[in-house]
């Protein structure tokens, strides 16, 4: 009799304890998801449709899939840590209608819609790069507009996740273009590796790679937000 009372009560005590436990997992996982609930992303995947970007030097992929395949990773990552999280765009498609004069334009000008409408507290623009003058050429690299202090921080911030994973002492760049001017929002351009370099395309083909390469970014803007 008192054994089974004695084994009843250590059963008792474990189940007390793992609820306690539970309990406390729970709670700090809300408090993670509240620390950045306050937070929206706008993840923007370059190009899309009939306009693919560049290609890899030897497989021809499409930039345009490779930058919607790390946006994916990158809405996974922002969403689990309790962020709002919107996409410009979400499949294949581009955003500009039918494919007809200044289809460029307006695919643009959506892009910059959805970023005005969502008012986010950063805007992270995924691309790959290209340069055809040196094939050599490797490596993660950031851009942001000239005198956007927010979207400097954001850029160095990333840059230096992006230069642990590559193993490169890249700065972030002040860059012109349109997706950084069109709004007032914290923006960066990401251009994850060159599909010029051999070496990056073959890793920028690797799911595994696409993941460190999203979690760099991920983490990049944690840190600036830190
Ligand atoms: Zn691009």
């Amino acid at each position: 009799m008192f054994v089974i009372r004695k084994s009843a009560l250590i059963a008792a005590a474990i189940f007390f304890a793992a609820a306690l436990f539970a309990s406390v997992g729970i709670s700090k996982a809300n408090a993670a998801s509240a620390e950045y609930a306050r937070y929206t992303v706008v993840l923007d995947a370059g190009h899309g449709g009939v306009d693919p970007g560049v290609l890899g030097v030897n497989t021809k992929t499409k930039e345009s899939d490779i930058n919607l395949q790390i946006v994916r990773l990158l809405e996974k990552y922002f969403a689990d840590a309790g962020f709002s999280v919107v996409l410009t765009r979400k499949n294949e498609g581009g955003l500009y209608g039918l494919p007809t004069t200044g289809y460029k334009r307006r695919d643009m000008e959506k892009r910059r819609d959805v970023i005005e409408q969502t008012a986010p507290n950063l805007v992270i623009s995924v691309h790959q790069n290209n340069f055809i003058a040196d094939r050599t050429r490797r490596g993660g690299q950031v851009f942001f507009k000239e005198g956007d202090e927010k979207g400097k921080a954001l850029a160095d911030c990333i840059q230096s996740r992006l230069n642990a994973l590559n193993g490169c002492d890249y700065s972030a760049l002040k860059g012109d273009y349109y997706i950084l001017n069109c709004t007032q929002y914290a923006s960066v351009i990401v251009e994850c590796g060159f599909l010029s370099n051999a070496e990056d395309e073959k890793l920028l083909l690797d799911e595994e790679y696409r993941q460190k390469a999203a979690y760099a970014i991920f983490s990049g803007a944690l840190l600036y937000l830190s």
